[in-house]
């Protein structure tokens, strides 16, 4: 052998890396050819770099899994973070659209009329009065009361069966004692308290008749 091991293994992570000269590399693998103590250290080292090829590789994958879990959970935040606003406004105009939905109330079953201290007083069940029209008309020495009340779709659906609002159609000191007969009417009060019997008895036809004296 021409050079000693020790010159040759001082080579060997030159050789290695491929960053020796043309003439170093004949050297040592000339070298390695015939000496099996220098092969077993160069083939230790072949498989030392193997094994920090892979763990770069290893690392690198690692470090790009990680990158895409980030932009996966930046991307699931932004979902969430969108789907609550939308939610939100989504809920808020849902809400605005049922309280500006006023409706005239079905008085069947939810409405009542009775004399509570002296005064004519209706209750609506399950719901809150938004609005009431309430006429009194007197003819042929009898007295009726007309009225009908208005709710919001919100309230209709925000209040349950326990809860009622109350109104007074008639207080005491109006007289209330005079009244004959309470219709819940919801149509046209126009010149109701003008008309002949003739047409009153038409409109009592459409009314329900919620309270008697
Ligand atoms: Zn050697």
């Amino acid at each position: 052998m021409k050079y000693p091991c020790s010159i040759i293994q001082d080579l060997l992570p030159l050789y290695v890396d491929e960053i020796c000269s043309e003439e170093s590399k004949k050297i040592v693998e000339d070298h390695l050819s015939q000496c099996s103590i220098c092969k077993e250290i160069y083939d230790s080292m072949c498989n030392l770099k193997q094994e920090d090829i892979h763990d770069y590789h290893e690392s690198q994958r690692i470090k790009s899994l990680k990158q895409v879990k980030k932009k996966i959970l930046y991307k699931q935040i932004l979902i969430g973070l969108s789907s609550i606003v939308l939610l939100f406004v989504l809920g808020f105009g849902i809400m605005t659209g049922l309280k500006n939905e006023i409706e005239i109330v079905n008085p069947d079953n939810c409405v009542s009329v009775s004399m509570i201290n002296g005064s004519l007083t209706t209750r609506l069940q399950g719901s809150r009065i938004y609005e009431a029209t309430i006429k009194r008309v007197s003819i042929s020495s009898k007295d009726y009361l007309f009225f009908f009340v208005k709710n919001s779709q919100w309230d209709a659906l925000t209040t349950n069966e326990e809860i009622y609002s109350e109104l007074i159609l008639c207080p005491e000191d109006k007289n209330a004692d005079e009244i004959d007969e309470v219709y819940y009417f919801a149509g046209d009060y126009e010149g109701i308290e003008s008309m002949n019997e003739i047409d009153l008895q038409k409109i009592i036809q459409n009314s329900k008749l919620l309270w008697k004296k």
